[in-house]
């Protein structure tokens, strides 16, 4: 049966790509861009750029506008109580550095900060960095047998020394949510700061953070179908109003002398110098279109593409899933192939994936593999795309052993 995308055709790429990649299996790396996305960043830059907050002239208002707007789209698509909550930045890379920068005084020597072992190195390496820089230790939550984070070592690490957790909300490359509740619940009981990266999960499914209750939230404009150079810090006020400013220099200040100066509160004390204004309106319209979509329907394709890639992939001899995936991404290794002499036989016949460790080397290692390749699809993803790559894998196989 064939297993088609109503939305295909709202992005433009695909016409694009079939010259020289039929198949795009690489969504969780970065997503296409629909057409409503590229008309608004048209859209903001033909209608005459502006900078945004600074000028009382006609273009200036309407940067400002489109720019507040998008913040303000954004609160409500987190369930945000204000869009004062929701700070721009680069992407969840720098939010990530943002908090760990801005933080950064709320730490005594000796005290921990707990991350788990799935994480991408960019929930890892900001923490690591900030426990070498102040003498904390960086307590790693090992992963039960399903690779979830392991809720009795959790129970047994989160100590009256942390005080801070960083966890994964959707792991990149197993595919699976993580059990933020409890972990939430366990940090909050000994006091500790939360911090959740949602770079993944947040392209799965509408999420909560009222409800949710973490301290921050974090995640990137480009694989929620928004443009690449926005991200999102989310914090809970209070939480946000204990952040250090980092970066200094037009707009975030509120008086400035030249040996003194304060600062503005969040949002716009941590957005120093000319924001991501055009790329900012993008994701706006990104969740603009993701609103205007059938949620079922949604749900109901991404269910039917993750039942289809996981039996396909396990009609494979010598074929190893990294995990039960929950989401239509999977990562895999097959016995006696390099990952990369793999996707580059895929890549011959036009399919993207990616191969590699997944910017997540020590749980790579952990694992004891050099690497997996993996395979992610997005709203616009088809039986078809499968079908080829099933068939491109099969043929890739039959060469490499
Ligand atoms: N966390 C996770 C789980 C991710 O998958 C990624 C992107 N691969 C990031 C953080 C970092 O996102 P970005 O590179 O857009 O800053």
């Amino acid at each position: 049966m064939s297993l088609s995308s109503p939305w295909r055709a709202d992005f433009p790429a695909f016409a694009a790509f079939s010259e020289s990649c039929q198949t795009y299996l690489d969504s969780a790396a970065t997503a296409q861009k629909p057409q409503a996305v590229l008309d608004a960043l048209l859209d903001y830059y033909a209608g005459g750029a502006a900078n945004v907050h600074r000028a009382q002239h006609a273009p200036g208002e309407r940067a400002t506008l489109a720019f507040e707007g998008a913040r303000a789209k954004i609160a409500a698509w987190l369930n945000a109580e204000s869009a004062s909550q929701i700070v721009f930045t680069r992407g969840a890379t720098e939010s990530l550095n943002l908090l760990a920068y801005g933080l950064e005084v709320e730490f005594r020597p000796g005290e921990q900060i707990v991350i788990s072992a799935l994480e991408h190195h960019a929930n890892l390496l900001p923490w690591q960095q900030l426990a070498q820089r102040r003498n904390l230790e960086l307590v790693v939550l090992p992963l039960d047998a399903a690779g979830d984070i392991d809720l009795e070592q959790a129970e047994r690490l989160i100590s009256p020394r942390t005080r801070l957790l960083a966890v994964s909300q959707l792991s990149n490359v197993l595919g699976r949510w993580q059990p933020l509740a409890p972990l939430l619940a366990m940090a909050r009981t000994q006091g500790a700061l939360t911090v959740v990266d949602g770079a993944q999960g947040v392209v799965h499914g509408r999420h909560d953070l009222d409800a949710l209750g973490c301290d921050f939230y974090v995640f990137s404009g480009h694989k929620l179908y928004g443009p690449d150079g926005i991200g999102v810090l989310y914090g809970r006020s209070e939480a946000l109003s204990r952040l250090h400013h980092w970066q200094f220099g037009g707009e975030m200040v509120a008086q400035a002398d030249y040996h003194s100066a304060r600062f503005r509160p969040a949002p716009l004390g941590f957005e120093a110098g000319t924001p991501a204004i055009g790329t900012a309106i993008g994701l706006g319209a990104a969740l603009d279109y993701l609103d205007g979509l059938d949620g079922d329907a949604l749900a109901a394709h991404e269910a039917a593409l993750h039942a289809r890639l996981l039996a396909g992939l396990r009609r494979f001899d010598g074929l190893h899933l990294l995990g039960e995936p929950q989401i239509a991404l999977a990562s895999f290794v097959v016995e006696g192939v390099h990952n990369a002499d793999l996707s580059h036989l895929l890549s011959e016949q036009g399919i993207a994936v990616r191969a590699g460790q997944h910017c997540a080397m020590p749980l790579l290692r952990r694992l004891g593999l050099p690497g997996a390749v993996r395979v992610s699809l997005g709203l616009y993803s088809e039986g078809d795309d499968l079908e080829r790559f099933f068939a491109a894998l099969n043929y890739a196989l039959e060469l490499l052993r």
